[in-house]
């Protein structure tokens, strides 16, 4: 069994003790390749996933000013984010997307710098990784106005008329640790209804580990709990979601290039 983990921020400073260990116990687990969000504290740190892929093959990248970083964006980022961009390990421009629960960035500079890094990602050709929280409207219409490539829909916990919306656009759905969670009916009601062909796991570790590690530091060797969650919602075994996500992960990101 192989197994993608699309959503990782390793840099993390809560790995920062054990972080090879982690790595370990991912392979062990099956998990070979990660894709490293490249958002980590802002600007300053877009090459934070970069260097990560550079030390690890089986590690891969995206470059990306978080929704929450937006206002800390400056011309220099996108100067630096277009020479990130040739680096073969980068796979997508992300994180990017609004945040409306926490509003870290005023929510025109968010809006602004989302649009942003849509025109970069068209320039480079690079599918886009989708943050959005409590700004659903606001990002579809965005999305609607400015993108027409691919891309995913990261920590997807929407329910199944948002999962269409986003299926229409062309988007893949990654579920995390809360399609685990015991009150998450709807988004198990939206994973249900996906195509096999848009599917994706993640764990947007540390963040939100699935059951039965919910509450704990989440990372990559877990991925395992969601991809058996979801084998269940959709009456499939663990090894065919496995396969199905990989194959999924493969067509999106590589798109035709060597792997
Ligand atoms: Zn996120
Ligand atoms: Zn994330």
């Amino acid at each position: 069994m192989r197994l993608v983990d699309s959503h990782v921020h390793l840099d993390d400073e809560k790995f920062d003790a054990d972080r090879d260990a982690v790595i370990e116990r991912a392979l062990a687990a099956g998990v070979d390749r990660k894709m490293a969000i490249g958002t980590g504290n802002g600007p300053a740190d877009l090459d934070v996933a970069v260097r990560m892929a550079d030390r690890h093959t089986f590690i891969y990248a995206t470059i990306g000013v978080h929704p929450h970083d937006a206002s800390k964006a400056t011309p220099e980022t996108w100067t630096r984010m277009r020479a990130l961009a040739q680096n073969p390990k980068v796979l997508a421009v992300g994180e990017i997307g609004l945040d409306y629960h926490y509003d870290f960035s005023p929510r025109d500079v968010q809006r602004e710098v989302f649009e942003q890094q849509l025109s970069l990602a068209a320039e480079f050709g690079k599918p886009i990784v989708i943050h959005t929280r409590e700004a659903w409207d606001d990002t579809l219409s965005i999305l609607r106005a400015h993108w027409s490539g691919g891309g995913i829909m990261h920590c997807f916990t929407g329910d199944e008329t948002q999962a269409r919306q986003a299926l229409d656009l062309g988007f893949h759905l990654s579920f995390g640790g809360v399609l685990t969670f015991p009150k998450a009916d709807s988004v198990r009601q939206a994973a249900r209804i996906a195509p096999e062909d848009r599917l994706l796991i993640e764990t947007d570790c540390p963040y939100l580990a699935p059951v039965p590690h919910r509450g704990k530091r989440n990372e990559p060797a877990f991925v395992v709990e969601t991809g058996r969650r979801l084998a269940e919602v959709r009456g499939v075994s663990l090894e065919a979601i496995a396969e199905t996500t990989t194959v999924n992960f493969e067509r999106l990101l590589f798109a035709g290039r060597d792997r």
